[in-house]
């Protein structure tokens, strides 16, 4: 049945891509509050915030907030449309590994964007949560690691990657 298998591929690209971008957004929250931490200035023992930063980066995670639950819902309905059997089993079994993402290709795929899989820093394993946590995997152009690494922010264009490695 041709027609059900490319129904299910559109399935699977819709996860995908709502899957990357909840876990870009979840690692630019992450990026913005690691700024917040480190606009503070050290003299001595004392810590002191540099206000005009921190106000510029709170606004950034409040307009950022409303988008967070707006893309977990896409997932999960993304989600809710796999056919039950076996997609939807295959799907679900292999997520109860809170590390699930740590597959051999998927760490591959990793490396060769640059992501921090190609380095020593062993975040992507790190970021995984005790249970599964939808959003969290590897390296997107918003992964801190790997921005400090590059040295400059994503742009407009690189976070709307994966709609070109999956166009419409
Ligand atoms: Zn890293
Ligand atoms: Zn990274
Ligand atoms: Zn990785």
């Amino acid at each position: 049945m041709p027609c059900a298998h490319k129904h299910a591929r559109g399935i699977l690209v819709d996860i995908i891509i709502a899957e990357h971008e909840l876990r870009m957004h979840s690692q630019w929250q992450e990026r913005i509050k690691r700024k917040l931490e480190s606009s503070c200035t050290t003299t001595g023992n004392l810590k002191s915030p540099n206000e005009k930063l921190v106000k510029e980066f709170h606004s950034e995670l409040y307009k950022l907030l409303p988008e967070a639950s707006e893309l977990s819902r896409k997932l999960y309905e993304a989600e809710s449309m796999l056919p039950a059997n076996p997609l939807k089993r295959n799907y679900e079994d292999n997520r109860k590994d809170p590390k699930w993402y740590m597959r051999k290709e998927l760490v591959a795929d990793c490396a060769g964007r640059n992501g921090c899989c190609s380095r020593g820093c062993g975040c992507c394993a790190l970021r995984a949560t005790e249970s599964y946590e939808r959003g969290v995997g590897h390296c997107t152009v918003e992964c801190s690691c790997c921005v400090s690494f590059r040295g400059f922010e994503p742009s407009p264009m690189e976070r709307q990657e994966i709609k070109f490695w999956y166009p419409e």
